[in-house]
């Protein structure tokens, strides 16, 4: 099946932070690849902006070469020449005077604009005030912001506050690139376009859900940045909630970006405080590479690489349903995944229950996005009733036809969205805060408790306390595995 291209209007997009690692890993090789696709209409432009001193032809040749290096196939380099002629750049420095009258002058106000602040938060309100000051954006104008949204509620209020003092709600695009995987949006699909899960879908019918995001990678280079915000900030604040709301929402009343967020809001300020016994927290150790505090180069750190907690939500749907969220660095393998496990059926009318397992919907979203159900069926043979797990096994690229190379990424898919004008997959400010309200009391309770990370070894599945959480309520975690 080959997927629709739909082009967008012509744009100028503004890449504030356009020579960074984000425009070099994912913003520029997603929209070289929407052009190729012919998403990208030719007329529209993509200009650069950073302090470093570059003219236009020195942009587009790091424009070519970040596109070699983040795009493996680009040997056939399809486009390639006509790409890089919507590309400009002007020198700029957000807390500076220069360079403001060059940018509005390139700026065209008959075409959809969109300014994509891909730079350190402390600036979000230097841009956003000399964008103004400038004329260079007006009430039609869109911007495109990235995580971290906040580092607390405090910090995600003014944030909101700072933007909100030149642009209106609906021109404000806060990222969450999870919620741009095809997947994720899946999740969305196979809730509310079929009636066959919607009606099991409480807690009458569902035992718990387990959320895992798991990486293999330790902090890397990012060690100063990660050790200020650790896994709770970095990762269940932002992605593994938006995961959850998508789970847990109740059905918007159409497919419309305020119905949808208002329905996750809803979820989030149903979420009960977390009690102390239901945080696991953990750092990897050393084993062969350096351990957790090391690549931090800060013995005394306390922040989590690794966290897993029992969550509960307290409405009418969910009420007695925990969703268990783990995620972390140097694990065993790098999935992610949303499993749903059902309750057992009322009444077993085969004896014994010889292999009798729950009914599991697991929802792959990294690697090999696709579903998979297990179903109990009869072990074939003539030995007696037994019964025995089957998958039923759907790996989008199998089912669609398409190869992972044509599975738009998240960042091709958001910004274009961006153009469309579609917020429905960006998050709400009032959703960010909410999200800052439930986290909050979660880390003031541990930095209260003084508690420490426990160790765990790297290519496990974390600390064995983890396992803890789930046996005392006499349940398992999922294998993490890719
Ligand atoms: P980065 O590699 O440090 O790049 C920062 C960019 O901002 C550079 O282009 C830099 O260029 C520019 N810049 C810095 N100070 C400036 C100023 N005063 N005026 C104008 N431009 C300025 O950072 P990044 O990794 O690309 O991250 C950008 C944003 O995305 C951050 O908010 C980050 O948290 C977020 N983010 C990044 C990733 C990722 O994978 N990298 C993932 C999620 C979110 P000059 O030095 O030339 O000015």
């Amino acid at each position: 099946m080959v997927s629709r291209v739909i082009p967008v209007d012509p744009f100028d997009l503004v890449i504030f932070g356009g020579t960074g690692d984000l425009a070099r890993r994912k913003i520029l090789p997603g929209l070289y690849r929407r052009f190729v696709a012919g998403q990208m209409p030719a007329d529209s432009r993509i200009i650069g902006a950073a302090r470093s001193e570059m003219d236009q032809a020195g942009y587009r040749q790091f424009v070519a070469e970040a596109l070699r290096e983040f795009i493996p196939d680009l040997r056939r380099a399809e486009g390639l020449s006509d790409f890089l002629g919507t590309i400009d750049y002007v020198a700029i420095d957000a807390q500076g005077d220069g360079g403001w009258a060059e940018l509005a002058g390139r700026t065209r106000k008959d075409v959809v604009r969109a300014f994509y602040f891909s730079v350190a938060p402390a600036l979000f309100g230097d841009l956003a005030e000399r964008l103004h000051q400038h004329g260079i954006t007006d009430a039609s104008s869109r911007v495109v912001v990235e995580k971290p949204f906040g580092r607390d509620l405090a910090t995600a209020r003014d944030l909101n506050a700072v933007l909100a003092r030149h642009f209106d709600e609906t021109q404000i695009y806060r990222i969450d690139h999870y919620l741009g995987k095809e997947t994720v949006q899946n999740l969305m699909a196979v809730r509310f376009a079929n009636i066959l899960f919607e009606p099991l879908w409480n807690s009458q019918f569902i035992d718990h859900v387990q959320i895992t995001v798991a990486e293999t990678v330790g902090v890397g280079g990012r060690g100063s940045y990660y050790d200020r915000s650790g896994a709770m900030r970095d990762m269940v604040q932002n992605h593994l909630m938006q995961l959850l709301c998508l789970i847990a929402m109740e059905p918007p009343y159409r497919f419309d970006p305020d119905a949808v967020r208002d329905e996750k809001l809803k979820v989030i300020r149903a979420l009960d405080p977390v009690r102390p016994e239901d945080i696991v927290r953990g750092q990897y150790l050393a084993n062969g590479q350096p351990g957790y505090l090391e690549d931090v180069e800060n013995p005394a750190s306390r922040t989590e690489s690794y966290i897993a907690l029992k969550v509960c939500i307290s409405n009418w749907r969910w009420k007695g349903t925990p969703f268990y969220l783990r995620t972390g660095k140097r694990l065993r393998a790098r999935t992610s995944e949303i499993a749903i496990t059902f309750r057992e059926p009322p009444h077993s009318i085969f004896e014994g229950e010889e292999g009798w397992k729950e009914n599991v919907l697991v929802i792959r979203l990294q690697p090999n996005e696709g579903m998979n159900l297990r179903v109990m069926i009869k072990e074939p043979g003539p030995g007696g009733m037994r019964l025995t797990e089957v998958p039923l096994d759907m790996s989008f690229a199998d089912a669609l036809g398409e190869t992972g190379a044509d599975i738009p990424d998240a960042y091709e898919r958001l910004i274009m969205d961006v153009i469309r004008g579609n917020q429905t997959l960006f998050m709400r400010g009032d959703e960010v805060e909410a999200a800052w309200a439930w986290a909050d009391p979660v880390i003031e309770g541990w930095e209260a408790r003084d508690d420490r990370p426990r160790g765990y070894d790297p290519g496990t599945s974390g600390p064995e306390d983890a396992l803890m959480l789930l046996h005392r309520d006499g349940r398992r975690w999922r294998e993490i595995r890719e």
